[in-house]
């Protein structure tokens, strides 16, 4: 029966930096993936200066530095109207999910070899006063000082360990799709409110742009998208160049607690928020640095770093909420519309937005 300090279950973002953090430390650890291949599809694109600082902790700064692009600021549009440019104190960087993944797997590979475990999945658990073992779809059992669930939002660690989460599902549905950019935003991101809900456009390597549209009808293929944006924005999307597209709702949860006995949560695991406004892997790779900072070989040593961070969740979790609320069809006397106004001319209130967008307040 193989032994290691620290198993983790999943290899998506938060799995690979929790590892790779460990690793780095000494730690013995483990990871099962049950894909067999990494995803080519990128959820998330955002990494926000905490997460950023946390990468080069790691050894990934050279690689940042040479394939992201450093988002300087926003363009904000009511309808076809440009309102103003929101500049940000510090850079988010763009990197599609996938080769943030591509990067964390690779070089836990060289901390690690052979940690990390694809095809492998987590079929049951068993407890006990000292260890606790993990029974895998291959047949084989691991044992670990301590288990932590990166599985995800449907998460079978959180499950099997009898851990209950709280929040909701939200009626918002969005479309999103990746296009060659041809427009003049450069770096920039570029926000468009609107009578009809928000459509959102942000810069990613190799000339690629994300278009995201809140949707009030059904849309399903790229000419429905770039109907949608059109009608709102009166700008036109290469449909031609589209390479992915993707619906997807909102959900916002947070576990109860991200720690009981011998068993941890990191990532959507343990919070799931609203990808409106670009915050969820982020919250993940500060909890999985969170984690790895604190262990000191007992799961009593990350209590005091695992209850800060569920209140971080928490806090996440509603600003989240208030961003999905932003996205939503806007009366042009609607208050929402007035502190958007008020943010683009107050300094004190752009620097505000700027530090709680990047993600620096929860310093
Ligand atoms: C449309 C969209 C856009 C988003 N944009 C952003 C953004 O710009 N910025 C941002 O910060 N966040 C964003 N997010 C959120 C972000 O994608 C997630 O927060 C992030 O993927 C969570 O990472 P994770 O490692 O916790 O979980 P996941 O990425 O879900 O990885 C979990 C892994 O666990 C594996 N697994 C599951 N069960 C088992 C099992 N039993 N055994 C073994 N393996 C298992 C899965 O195969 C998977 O690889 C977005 C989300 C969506 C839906």
């Amino acid at each position: 029966m193989e032994s290691v300090e620290i198993a983790i279950v999943g290899a998506g973002p938060v799995g690979l930096t929790l590892a790779g953090l460990l690793a780095q430390r000494g730690v013995t650890v483990a990871v099962l993936e049950r894909r067999r291949e990494r995803s080519p599809h990128s959820r998330a694109i955002g990494i926000h200066p905490p997460a950023q600082d946390v990468l080069r902790a790691l050894g990934l700064g050279e690689a940042l530095a040479t394939e992201a692009v450093a988002i300087g600021g926003g363009h904000v549009f009511y309808g076809k109207r440009r309102l103003g440019r929101l500049a940000l104190p510090e850079a988010p960087l763009a990197l599609p999910q996938a080769r943030t993944e591509a990067l964390l797997e690779a070089h836990l590979e060289t901390l690690a070899p052979g940690a990390l475990r694809r095809g492998l999945s987590l079929e049951s658990l068993t407890q006990s006063p000292d260890h606790i073992e993990l029974q895998t779809s291959s047949g084989t059992t691991l044992t670990a000082t301590l288990l932590v669930g990166c599985d995800g939002t449907n998460s079978s660690v959180r499950k099997l360990s009898g851990m209950g989460r709280t929040g909701r599902l939200y009626p918002d549905r969005y479309l999103m799709g990746d296009f060659a950019d041809d427009t003049e935003f450069g770096s920039d991101a570029a926000l468009f409110f609107s009578r009809e809900g928000i459509v959102e456009s942000f810069p990613l390597p190799n000339q690629q742009r994300r278009w995201v549209a809140r949707l009030n009808e059904r849309a399903q293929d790229s000419k429905d998208l770039a109907a949608l944006v059109f009608a709102r924005t009166g700008r036109r999307l290469p449909t031609d160049t589209c390479t992915w597209l993707s619906p997807f709702g909102i959900e916002g949860f947070v576990a109860e607690t991200f720690l009981k006995e011998r068993v941890a949560l990191a990532g959507d695991a343990a919070h799931v928020v609203s990808p409106i406004g670009g915050q969820g892997m982020n919250l993940g790779i500060l909890g999985a640095a969170a984690l790895a900072h604190a262990w000191d070989g007992t799961p009593e040593s990350l209590k005091v770093a695992l209850t800060a961070h569920h209140k971080k969740a928490q806090r996440v979790a509603r600003r989240a909420a208030f961003n999905t609320h932003m996205g939503r069809p806007l009366a042009p006397l609607s208050p929402r519309r007035a502190l958007i106004t008020l943010a683009l001319r107050l300094p004190r209130l752009s620097q505000k937005f700027g530090e709680v967008f990047t993600m620096r307040d929860l310093a």
